[in-house]
């Protein structure tokens, strides 16, 4: 799942986020331009928790 860059955008280049994965603390995110993964908050995509997090714990939440 992408995330818009209006939302948020790599902390290490400005590039555009990918989540893969999820849990019920944290987002993890992983950059399409330099490669370099994290972990984030469940709102850090200016959502309020409520747009991203929901469909990546759809996507991911069951499995670890
Ligand atoms: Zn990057």
């Amino acid at each position: 799942m992408l995330v818009d860059l209006k939302d948020g955008y790599c902390r290490t280049c400005g590039g555009q986020l990918e989540i893969t994965g999820a849990n019920d603390a944290t987002l993890d995110v992983e950059c399409t331009e330099c490669g370099d993964g994290y972990a984030v908050e469940t709102d850090a995509f200016n959502d309020g928790g409520v747009t991203y997090w929901p469909q990546a714990m759809v996507e991911f939440g069951e499995e670890c």
